[in-house]
């Protein structure tokens, strides 16, 4: 199969949908936001290169802290938590290599999913996140392997499974929220066909896709994941990406509703907000002492440019999105919108609102200073 193929719309000499890059000729005004308005408590980074290019104790991985470091200040960032930061033996070299900073940077803690089927995991997973407590971890970050990637003799642990308990209570009792990625967007669970709103997303990434095989319905690893929450009232809970249903705000709401000890944090659904933007205000308003800033932010260490570049200009769409009336603006800085082919509004949050939602709500959580 050629790659022109892929797009079924050369026909005839036509342009392919890769090839189509429409300039808007709205002529609205802009407000572009170099810096936040407060200082931003990011609660979703991955430093040191997503997959550990760059080890924290190497030069690349100090570079990169110190690059990073520079490059925080242009865009009002006050602190980063990173959430690759693994276990109690990798943890220590990573808030060594944060200590000069001062507090821009912080560290969550992983479970180890590879012990997981091993006799006396549970017990064992409780003490090593008191052990990540003790080297300085904030919080726990749990990837969606749980529901979609770990399995036991061939079948998908679920996420509700007993095993975990003890590790929920020993987070809640150690004071480490949970930042958990449960599911992914709805259209990653829908065959990839014309009608699939991130087409051209799952074309690039066919691995996103949880469409078939025996992955389970994402409503069922929602539920399975508020059970947690339900049943761990004491731990605090951060779902990542606006608990991945950004398309069904009353549904979050009525998560939120439910359980008083879970927050969300909005990584890379500005695409999801800022089309709906009357119902994020609202959902915003409404839940204002419980949404925290996040991006997915990753920082590739030795790619100076365009990698900076592109990372400043991916906060400043957040900035845009919750500080303007902007309208129809790209949520992302590419030439191709990377997630679907639509733009976004801004919700002009008021000072009040914003203050939580960049800084208070998050320095809340981490028991750091409020503004
Ligand atoms: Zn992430």
């Amino acid at each position: 199969m050629t790659r022109r193929s892929f797009f079924q719309v050369s026909a005839g000499g036509a342009i392919t949908l890769p090839e189509f890059q429409p300039k808007s000729m709205l002529h609205v005004a802009g407000h572009p936001v170099a810096r936040a308005k407060f200082p931003v408590i990011d609660v979703h980074t991955h430093l040191f290169g997503i997959g550990r290019k760059a080890t924290p104790d190497s030069p690349e991985g100090r570079a990169e802290l110190a690059q990073v470091a520079r490059d925080m200040d242009s865009c009002n960032l006050q602190t980063l938590v990173n959430l690759t930061g693994g276990n109690s033996e990798t943890i220590p070299a990573i808030r060594k290599s944060m200590e000069p900073y001062g507090g821009k940077f912080l560290t969550a803690a992983e479970p180890v999913w590879k012990r997981a089927s091993e006799p006396g995991y549970a017990q064992w997973q409780a003490d090593e996140l008191a052990k990540c407590k003790a080297e300085g971890a904030v919080a726990l970050k749990v990837l969606k392997t749980l529901g979609l990637g770990l399995r036991e003799s061939g079948k998908l642990v679920k996420i509700d499974d007993a095993r975990f308990d003890p590790m929920w209570e020993a987070a809640g009792a150690h004071n480490l929220p949970i930042e958990i990625h449960t599911g992914d967007p709805g259209a990653f669970f829908t065959p990839n066909d014309r009608f699939n709103e991130r087409y051209e997303e799952l074309k690039r990434h066919p691995e996103w896709s949880f469409y078939g095989r025996d992955y389970p319905k994402r409503g069922e690893l929602h539920e399975a994941r508020n059970r947690v929450a339900a049943r761990h009232p004491k731990t605090k809970f951060i779902y990542l990406h606006v608990g991945n249903d950004a398309e069904d705000l009353a549904e979050v709401s009525g998560w939120l509703d439910r359980y008083p000890n879970v927050n969300v944090e909005i990584a890379a659904r500005l695409g999801e907000l800022g089309r709906q933007p009357r119902t994020a205000r609202k959902f915003f308003e409404r839940y204002q002492d419980r949404i925290m800033f996040g991006t997915d932010a990753t920082f590739d260490a030795g790619k100076e440019y365009p990698q900076q570049d592109l990372t400043q200009a991916m906060y400043r769409c957040y900035f845009r999105f919750l500080e303007t009336e902007d309208e129809y603006f790209d949520y992302a800085p590419s030439a191709v919108p990377p997630q679907g082919r639509w733009k976004i509004y801004g919700i002009a949050l008021p000072e009040l609102i914003l203050k939580k939602v960049y800084h208070n709500n998050a320095a809340r959580a981490f028991g750091l200073k409020p503004i």
